[in-house]
């Protein structure tokens, strides 16, 4: 499939998930609506990961969508991804200042001029306010930490593929503690995941990736993560065969984010970081393309995981 074909093929599968209703459409490339029955879809899926994961002992937190920009900034994501964040700026002028923003709005001009970043960042990755919350408790006990959370996410990747979308959810397990402690959490969740997976009845792959980080730095970065494994994805196709979407992340962060947040193991060495991410528009898309639009007509094995 060349490039045209399957860019076309994202446009068509798209307009069919909004001529079904499972999808509304805003104006705006990335960003939708969801039916009633898309939701259905993702609560059971995210009810799922429970019963894969609950027994862990995790401990939930819920952030809303956004970060501290302190935290932001320090975690160097405008480092490796500064095309993809978003910052979210409120208008901090004078009166004289909103006469002006009004009429340049009238007249169809900018208006965006005036406005200043708050102390707020849209929340790139649902893992991003976990280890600044658990570097500021002091150093891990001897156990580590699992932590489970649940997030809508922001990145600036407007797409007409329905599966890449601007505002997404996102439930991440993050585990903290020795480089032992998180690899083996890293194996578990690839096992688990492939399992998890299957018994919904779709075709999966689960391969290295990278992420997609800016420039020609970027590039060295990406090499660098995909020779050392440290990013996992589960692929399975909903636009096209030849490229897979990642529906699932296992990423190994090493101490990347101890080293940032000066996160400290109970022996007092650098606390290593991973996190699996589920993406759950991604997996409510790839159940309706393989499984159909209506879950009433969805294999029997498939109904009976996800509603029991
Ligand atoms: P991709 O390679 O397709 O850009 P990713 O590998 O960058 O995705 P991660 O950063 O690992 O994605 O995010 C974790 C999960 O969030 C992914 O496995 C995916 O399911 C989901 N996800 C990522 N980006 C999007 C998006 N733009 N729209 C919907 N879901 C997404
Ligand atoms: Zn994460
Ligand atoms: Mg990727």
């Amino acid at each position: 499939m060349n490039m045209i074909d399957s860019v076309s093929a994202q446009e068509a599968y798209r307009d069919e998930l909004v001529a079904a209703g499972l999808l509304i459409p805003t104006g705006v490339d990335g960003l939708y609506g969801r039916s009633g029955m898309f939701e259905e879809v993702v609560e059971r899926f995210d009810a799922l990961v429970t019963v894969w994961g609950g027994a862990d002992g995790a401990e939930v937190m819920r952030f809303p969508p956004a970060l501290n920009r302190k935290y932001f900034e320090e975690s160097e994501y405008l480092k490796s991804f500064p095309h993809l964040a978003g910052t979210i700026h409120s208008f901090a002028g004078d009166e004289r200042a909103h006469r002006s923003l009004l009429r340049r709005l009238e007249e169809g001009q900018d208006w965006t001029e005036d406005q200043v970043a708050t102390d707020v960042v849209m929340t790139p990755a649902a893992c991003y306010p976990v280890y600044p919350t658990v570097a500021a408790r002091g150093p891990l006990p001897e156990e580590g930490r699992l932590i489970d959370v649940f997030s809508y996410c922001f990145r600036h990747e407007p797409s007409i593929d329905p599966a890449r979308m601007q505002l997404f959810r996102m439930r991440e397990y993050i585990r903290v503690g020795t480089p032992e402690q998180v690899m083996e959490f890293r194996e578990t969740w690839l096992r688990r995941g492939r399992e998890m997976m299957g018994s919904l009845g779709v075709p999966l792959d689960i391969d290295v990736a990278n992420d997609p980080f800016f420039g020609r730095a970027g590039t060295m970065l990406s090499n660098n993560q995909r020779d050392q494994k440290l990013k996992f994805e589960l692929l399975i196709p909903i636009t096209s065969e030849e490229k897979p979407t990642a529906c699932l992340s296992f990423n190994y962060h090493q101490d990347h984010f101890g080293h940032l947040w000066d996160i400290k193991t109970a022996d007092g060495g650098v606390a290593h970081t991973a996190c699996v991410g589920f993406g759950m528009e991604r997996v409510a898309l790839a159940l309706f393309r393989h499984h159909g639009f209506d879950v009433a007509r969805w294999p029997a094995p498939v109904r009976s995981v996800l509603w029991g």
